[in-house]
């Protein structure tokens, strides 16, 4: 890289990723807003990372949590929820999501027929992109004492790319948001053409980030830029910083760096970047950081471990 590339690492939250900040943001908001009550029930549609910030705040105020996610996320994500007290219902990726059996549509109606429960919806609740502005972007401004000149960010909800980009413009207006997207999502697109293309939508391996809509969170007047990354991409680079740095990380951590290397040549030396790595590599575990499974998706095709050598001879 031509500069200085940092990365604020989450992996370090109590539920080892950055979705703990906005977890507590809107139940917080929600108590304040009184439309979340003692002893009452948080329902989330969430692929874990949320879901996980959510069961915590849970544990901690003595609420319950039923969380809704995707037959597309990892088994262990879900077990996690189960750990800490979620329930978990799992519904199929591939359906839109207006679509009664997708996870958006679930998540509303058991909202409904649940006395006493509180739809979080971290599309639209703007707490969300609210705890990053309040946190995740002033860390960032005193981390970098002022000299950070581009955050690179992949973007689900919008909530941390949007709210830390809002925070860091109003300090910097000059600094640059990139936010990192993959292949399947349609967002690129509509934040250069403003054009909702579901012709853009296909399936992905990529976790976390990506969007089959555009969230509320999402305010693209603060983003200055898009950037696609392929599956094999993201998941090759996010072995490769554990390997190379020495940080074990989520596979959309791997997406921003490989974002980031993309768009270098836009970098002049005196640039201070900061990525974002959301979440830990251990819920990675049977996915990108499993041979077998990048082997099957031709992710692998270069890279032979010492053990598959001896076991070739
Ligand atoms: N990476 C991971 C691992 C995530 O869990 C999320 C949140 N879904 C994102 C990236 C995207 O963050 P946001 O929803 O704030 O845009």
């Amino acid at each position: 890289m031509p500069c200085l590339v940092l990365a604020k690492v989450e992996t370090f939250n109590p539920g080892n990723s950055v979705k703990d900040r906005m977890a507590l943001k809107m139940v917080e908001v929600a108590e304040k807003e009184g439309k979340l009550k003692p002893g009452g029930t948080i329902i989330e549609g969430t692929s874990g990372n949320t879901g996980m910030g959510l069961a915590l705040a849970a544990v901690v105020k003595g609420y319950k949590c039923v969380f809704v996610t995707t037959d597309k996320q990892s088994k262990e994500k879900a077990d996690i929820l189960r750990a800490v007290g979620g329930e978990v219902i799992v519904c199929p990726t591939n359906v839109l999501p207006e679509d009664p059996r997708s996870y958006y549509s679930v998540a509303a109606r058991l909202a409904k027929e649940i006395p006493n429960s509180f739809h979080c919806n971290q599309y639209d609740n703007l707490a969300n992109r609210q705890a990053h502005y309040e946190s995740t972007g002033p860390e960032i401004w005193k981390q970098t004492k002022g000299k950070i000149t581009h955050f690179v960010c992949t973007a689900g909800t919008g909530g941390t790319v949007t709210g830390t980009a809002k925070y860091l413009k109003e300090k910097n207006p000059d600094i640059q948001i990139w936010a990192i997207d993959v292949y399947g999502s349609l967002l690129t697109k509509y934040f250069r053409t403003g054009e909702i293309d579901m012709n853009e939508v296909h399936p992905y391996f990529s976790e976390g980030f990506g969007e089959d809509f555009v969230p509320k969170n999402f305010d693209m007047s603060v983003i200055d830029h898009f950037e696609q990354v392929t599956d094999k991409d993201g998941a090759v680079m996010a072995r490769r910083i554990a390997k190379e740095e020495g940080i074990f990380c989520g596979y959309s951590a791997g997406s921003c760096l490989q974002g980031l290397h993309q768009l270098k040549s836009r970098l002049k030396p005196t640039d201070v970047v900061v990525c974002l790595f959301h979440d830990h590599g251990s819920r990675y575990i049977a996915k990108l950081y499993n041979n077998e499974w990048m082997r099957e998706r031709g992710f692998l095709e270069t890279e032979l471990s010492i053990g598959d050598l001896i076991s070739k001879k």
